[in-house]
C-alpha cells in the first residue's frame, strides 16, 4: 500500500465495569490508503463503534486502550500522543481529555457521521448555526465566510439553501442525515468515520444519500470508514472490507477478495442472511445461537460455538489471522483449507 493514511495496529480497546472487563475491541490491524473506503460490517455489539471510536479517541471515561495499541494516522500516533499510561490498571492507557492536539485533527482531519443522525444535532440551536460553529472553531474565517461555505455544503448535498436557519426538528430525517454529511464535509478532511450513516432512513433514501456519498467522497478524494451491519451497502461502496467479530477482525480483503473468495465461515455465513437479488431464489439462513458475551469470551476462536466448521482444536486455541492470498487474510484454524470452498453456491 503507497499511500497508506491510517494504519491500525494491534488496537485493543477495553471497558472497564464493576464486575471486570469487556473486552470490546482485541487485536484489531488494517490499513486504509488515501482516498479508499473500507466497510467494517458485523453484527450489532462486535465492537465496530468502539473500533471508529478508538480512531479519533473519542471513548467513554471507563475505556482503556491496552500497552502496545498504535493508530497511525499520516505519521502520527494518536495513541502515543493522546493517552498516558494508567497508574492503577497495568498495561493500560488512559486517553488524556480535550488534548489539545488530538482536537486539532478531530473533525478538520478526522470527520464523524454519528449513527443516528436524528438526535446528532442539538435541538435548541439551528443546523446552520452549529455547522458555522463547527468551522469557526477550526478555522480563522469570518461568520459571513462560514456561512457561505454552509450554503455551498447544502447545495452539494441538495438541501435547499434557505433552510440553514431552521431548528432540527423541522428537517426530515433524510435532510438531517444529509446535513449531518454536510457538517462531516465542512473543513474538507482527509478521513470521514461514518458510523450507520444510513439505518434509518427508508431503502429508497438511503440509496439516494449513499450514492451521493461515494459521489462527494470520490469527488474530494477523502477515504472513508464505512460502519454497518449491512453487507449489501459496504458491497456497493467499498474498496476494502473488514469483517468483524466478537472484538476481533476475522477476514480482511478487497471487496471482491472477501465477497467471491470467502475464507472465514462467519463472514459465510453472514452472506447466507442476506438476499442476493442477482442469483437463484433461496431460503435465508439466520445464524445460529447469538455472539459471546464480552466480558467473558469463549477461550479459543470466539465464532466456535457457532460455527458449523468447529472441530476441537477450535474451542481450546485462539486461531491465527492466515493470508490465505495476497493481501486477503482471514483469522480461522482452517482458513488455508475453506478458502475457496466456502459460498460455493452463491459465488457461482
Ligand atoms: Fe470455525 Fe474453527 Fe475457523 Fe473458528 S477457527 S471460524 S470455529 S473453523
Amino acid at each position: 500500500m503507497a499511500n497508506v493514511l491510517l494504519d491500525v495496529k494491534n488496537l485493543s480497546v477495553h471497558y472497564k465495569i464493576l464486575s471486570g472487563w469487556v473486552y470490546a475491541v482485541d487485536g484489531v490491524n488494517f490499513k486504509l490508503e488515501k482516498g479508499h473506503t473500507m466497510g467494517l460490517v458485523g453484527e450489532s455489539g462486535c465492537g465496530k463503534t468502539t473500533t471508529g471510536y478508538g480512531i479519533t479517541q473519542l471513548l467513554a471515561s471507563n475505556a482503556f486502550i491496552k500497552e502496545g495499541s498504535k493508530v497511525i494516522f499520516d505519521g502520527r500516533d494518536f495513541v502515543e500522543m493522546s493517552t498516558v499510561p494508567d497508574k492503577k490498571l497495568k498495561g493500560y492507557r488512559r486517553i488524556i481529555e480535550y488534548h489539545p492536539e488530538m482536537r486539532k485533527y478531530r473533525w478538520s482531519r478526522i470527520s464523524m457521521i454519528f449513527q443516528g443522525a436524528m438526535n446528532a444535532f442539538n435541538p435548541v440551536y439551528k443546523v446552520g448555526d452549529q455547522i458555522i460553529e463547527a468551522i469557526l472553531t477550526h478555522e480563522d474565517i469570518t461568520e459571513e465566510e462560514a456561512r457561505k461555505r454552509v450554503e455551498e455544503l447544502y447545495k452539494l448535498v441538495g438541501i435547499p439553501v434557505d433552510r440553514i436557519d431552521n431548528y432540527p426538528h423541522e428537517y426530515s430525517g433524510g435532510m438531517k442525515q444529509r446535513a449531518m454529511i454536510a457538517m462531516a464535509l465542512a473543513l474538507k478532511p482527509d478521513l470521514i468515520i461514518a458510523d450507520e450513516p444510513t439505518t434509518a432512513l427508508d431503502v429508497v433514501t438511503q440509496d439516494r444519500i449513499l450514492g451521493e456519498m461515494a459521489n462527494l467522497q470520490k469527488k474530494e478524494k477523502v477515504a472513508m470508514i464505512l460502519i454497518t451491519h449491512d453487507v449489501s451497502v459496504v458491497a456497493e461502496m467499498a474498496d476494502e472490507i473488514a469483517v468483524m467479530y466478537a472484538g476481533h477482525l476475522v477476514e480482511t480483503g478487497t471487496t471482491r477478495q472477501v465477497f467471491k473468495e470467502t475464507a472465514h465461515p462467519y463472514m459465510e455465513a453472514l452472506l447466507s442472511a442476506f438476499p442476493n437479488i442477482k442469483g437463484e431464489k433461496k431460503r435465508l439462513k439466520a445464524i445460529p445461537g447469538s455472539p459471546p458475551d464480552l466480558s467473558n469470551p469463549p477461550k479459543g476462536c470466539r465464532f466456535a460455538p457457532r460455527c458449523p466448521y468447529a472441530k476441537d482444536i477450535c474451542l481450546e486455541e485462539e486461531p491465527p489471522v492466515v493470508e490465505v492470498a495476497p493481501g486477503h487474510f482471514a483469522k480461522c484454524h482452517f482458513a488455508e483449507e475453506l478458502y475457496g470452498e466456502l459460498g460455493g453456491e452463491r459465488n457461482e
